[in-house]
């Protein structure tokens, strides 16, 4: 099963670039810039990626102090890029959507435009090389502010249709409600960006009704708080909003306790449109077919299911129907 898992095409929504740096390439850049002293691999990657005991949220967010130190220069945002890129068309992963916060890469002296250029690049070269698709979510940070993420959204229009297909709101969800952004996501409604938040991750789960009629959400990033309310799970439904769900992150952040509580049974079998994805592959050391493989073993997952969930994620992607049909066509006829 575990081969079959690797083998077969795969959609990835919902993947941070600066949780998803290759390890070995965190390593050589922290030392070349003197952030760190020469060690063992394995002891590397103790600071940079969490156990599955995480003990919270915190200690997991504590990991992403060492990628943002590399994360500074054009070349490294390139470099960091085509890996992921090379990584994920390794894994049979078809197709890619990639998100960070810009101005996360600006504490150096980097431009906006400079910062998405070079993950524009990466992406390029990545498509040109591995033949993997790929397409960029900006994220605003909650704690920066409504003008921060109106400068992304004003910013990032010119990149729209040429790899940049989204904005996204992330972060503290408990302090920054949603409402805090409504300026700047209603801005991107009217400039025809795509619109994903993280709502619902840590228990709230009025952030994922503000987040659909407030914010204008098409995706919400995991949800899983949801399952506290049917009458939410039916405006998911109805509005035909996805969900981004994150099975092992959400397990290691302690957004669930344990697997067992994770609600995705639930939103599955009540028909919500549900992807599958890995938030961030470094940090969490998953893979997509580490969560098919949870979500097998623990939640009764059919491979049929499975692919299910593959088809939801084209279905939810950020494409034309035009492209989505395309990737469909190439996915099933792999799938023979
Ligand atoms: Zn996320």
């Amino acid at each position: 099963m575990k081969e079959k898992l690797m083998e077969i095409p795969k959609i990835e929504l919902h993947c941070h670039l600066d949780g998803s740096v290759r390890v070995e390439t965190m390593y050589e850049l922290l030392l070349e810039q003197g952030e760190i002293n020469p060690m063992e691999m394995e002891q590397f990657e103790q600071m940079v990626r969490v156990k599955d005991d995480c003990k919270s949220l915190k200690e997991y967010l504590e990991k992403f102090k060492y990628p943002l130190k590399i994360m500074q220069r054009k070349e490294y945002l390139e470099r960091i890029t085509y890996e992921l890129l090379e990584d994920l068309s390794l894994q049979n992963v078809k197709y890619v959507e990639i998100r960070f916060a810009p101005f996360l890469h600006m504490e150096e002296g980097l431009t906006f435009d400079e910062v998405v250029e070079s993950v524009l690049r990466g992406m390029g070269k990545g498509q040109e090389e591995f033949g993997i698709l790929s397409n960029v979510i900006l994220i605003c940070m909650r704690h920066e502010g409504v003008e921060n993420s109106i400068e992304i959204v004003e910013q990032g229009e010119k990149y729209l249709g040429k790899g940049v297909v989204a904005v996204d709101l992330a972060g503290n969800e408990a302090d920054f409600p949603p409402e805090i952004h409504q300026k700047a996501f209603q801005l991107a409604f009217e400039k025809g960006y795509n619109i994903t938040v993280h709502a619902g991750e840590t228990g709230i789960e009025e952030n994922i009704v503000k987040s659909i009629e407030l914010l204008h959400a098409d995706r919400i990033g995991h949800g899983i708080a949801a399952i506290k309310d049917p009458d939410i799970m039916e405006l998911i439904k109805d509005r035909g909003v996805s969900v981004e769900m994150c099975p092992i992150s959400n397990l290691q952040t302690k957004a669930i306790k344990t697997i067992e509580e994770y609600p995705i049974r639930d939103f599955f079998d009540k028909g919500l449109n549900i992807t599958v994805n890995t938030d961030n592959i470094t940090v969490s050391n998953t893979s997509l077919q580490r969560e098919y493989q949870l979500l097998m073993d623990k939640l009764g997952f059919s491979m049929d299911e499975i692919y299910t969930l593959i088809d939801n994620s084209i279905e939810a992607a950020f494409l034309s129907e035009e492209e989505k049909n395309r990737l469909r066509k190439i996915i099933i006829e792999e799938l023979g």
